[in-house]
């Protein structure tokens, strides 16, 4: 198995809608070996394929439950219920999370690697990693899921992260944004998804 490298905010593919996988076979199998590598070197509880560059609907998880690795091909989230606000990080934005309200409970169907049919009632966590990695799919990033305040914050740190930081630094973003990320008063305690 290979890890990939992760993807961060900015690059393009991120921000595009994956298409469905037509084919579950050995390649697909193959690419779902190596990004849980990559999920669990960065480390991290899911990946999504845009965030190893690769345009396919399929996530990889682990919620470190008795099941180890999964992977989930054509998920379709087909209800949503309640809300449940969880402090959510994303490995394509190291060292930042923020405070999401998202449904409680979802359905989720999809496919498993042998092409069986798979349907999960999910809630909370679970539920939040699921939506997580098929907002991936769909092309959106936690950062859409902000309200207009943190939304205003989280900007101005990934904006001064792409600017690699000016050297008076007059905000004090280099405090802020650290110099590896975990300098953010908003840095997770726990693995991104
Ligand atoms: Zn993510």
């Amino acid at each position: 198995m290979t890890a990939y490298t992760i993807r961060l905010y900015g690059d393009p593919v991120l921000r595009q809608r994956a298409p469905e996988v037509r084919d579950i076979d050995g390649r697909l199998k193959a690419l779902s070996d190596d990004m849980v590598q990559t999920m669990y070197e960065a480390p991290g509880v899911g990946l999504a394929a845009p965030q190893v560059g690769v345009q396919k609907r399929v996530f990889v998880y682990d919620l470190h439950d008795d099941l180890g690795p999964r992977t989930i091909v054509n998920p379709v989230i087909s209800e949503a219920r309640g809300e449940w606000t969880y402090d959510e990080g994303c490995l394509s934005i190291p060292g930042l999370a923020w405070e999401i309200v998202r449904p409680k409970e979802i359905h989720l169907t999809g496919r498993d690697l042998d092409g069986n049919e798979i349907s999960i009632e999910a809630d909370e966590y679970e539920a939040r990693v699921y939506q997580h990695e098929v907002d991936h799919l769909d092309g959106i990033l936690l950062v859409e899921r902000l309200d207009e305040d943190q939304r205003k914050e989280a900007m101005r740190i990934l904006r001064a992260r792409a600017l690699h930081l000016p050297g008076d630094d007059p905000d004090g973003l280099r405090r802020l944004v650290g110099t590896d990320g975990t300098g953010s008063p908003e840095a997770p305690d726990h693995p991104g998804l």
